[in-house]
């Protein structure tokens, strides 16, 4: 079921959200040669913590950690490390999920580290491009399949491909709530996009062929089958009437 959420409490969510977005900037601060993903959680958690929140990716399903920390082929849901070191030239994605006083913002941004390669930045910039396109299609009357459809398009259309193991999702009063939302689709199909619905898009994109493997030692990590590195954005909005409210922020990241 679909759990529509009254204007005050979009307030709320939009709060968290904007925390979660402070908390990447925080951890983007502290992106460079050398450091470890796990020294970035550390960051990150404390950041949460000093803020009054509660880091909902650590515990859950046990997950270990406070934030999701992804580098180069690995997609989504890596583990930090105090063994993985990030090197000039990497990417790494960092994924956050905040409950800010019951309500709960959902937010990811792919970082460069040091100079990175012109293909990596293009795939950096085509797949943030796809996810202000997905969340361009989050307005009332619209269908959850015109948001996959924009996404799909505009990433296959550079020649890259969309992952279809995993998709965003409804999201505010828990991590993970109806419906899926996911990144590619049929335009008009899907459930329609209704006033209230607060949903988390979250195009994530290989640069080579859309296939993933889930790692069998932790059961969290997925990368790349053919090990090209992949990038992730994810935006929670409120599906807005003549445009998309978009809860979450980039400007104190790319503001740094
Ligand atoms: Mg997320
Ligand atoms: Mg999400």
């Amino acid at each position: 079921m679909i759990l529509l959420k009254t204007p005050t409490e979009i307030e709320m969510i939009r709060k968290s959200a904007l925390l979660v977005g402070r908390t990447l900037a925080e951890v983007g601060r502290h992106i460079r040669p050398g450091v470890t993903t796990l020294f970035l959680d550390q960051i990150g958690e404390q950041f949460i913590r000093d803020n009054k929140g509660i880091p909902l990716c650590k515990g859950f399903e046990g997950f270990p950690s406070a934030l999701c920390i992804s580098v180069n082929d690995v997609v989504v849901h890596g583990i930090p490390n105090k063994s993985v070191y990030l090197k000039d030239g990497d990417n790494v994605s960092v994924d956050c999920v905040i409950e800010l006083d019951g309500f709960v913002g959902d937010s990811a941004y792919t970082f460069p580290v040091g100079e990175v390669s012109e293909e990596m930045k293009r795939l950096m910039r085509v797949t943030k491009e796809a996810l202000y396109l997905g969340l361009s299609k989050c307005v009332i009357g619209n269908r959850v399949g015109d948001i996959g459809y924009a996404v799909q398009r505009h990433v296959e259309k550079n020649g890259y491909s969309v992952v279809r193991e995993l998709c965003g999702h409804g999201v505010g009063y828990k991590m993970h709530e109806s419906p899926n939302v996911c990144n590619y689709g049929k335009p008009g199909t899907g459930p329609l996009l209704k006033e209230g619905m607060v949903i988390a898009v979250e195009p994530m994109v290989n640069m080579g062929s859309r296939n993933v493997k889930f790692s069998k030692e932790d059961g969290w990590t997925c990368s790349t089958r053919d090990g090209k590195p992949a990038a992730h954005y994810e935006h929670t909005v409120a599906i807005g009437e003549k445009e998309p409210d978009i809860l979450s922020s980039f400007a104190e990241i790319e503001n740094n």
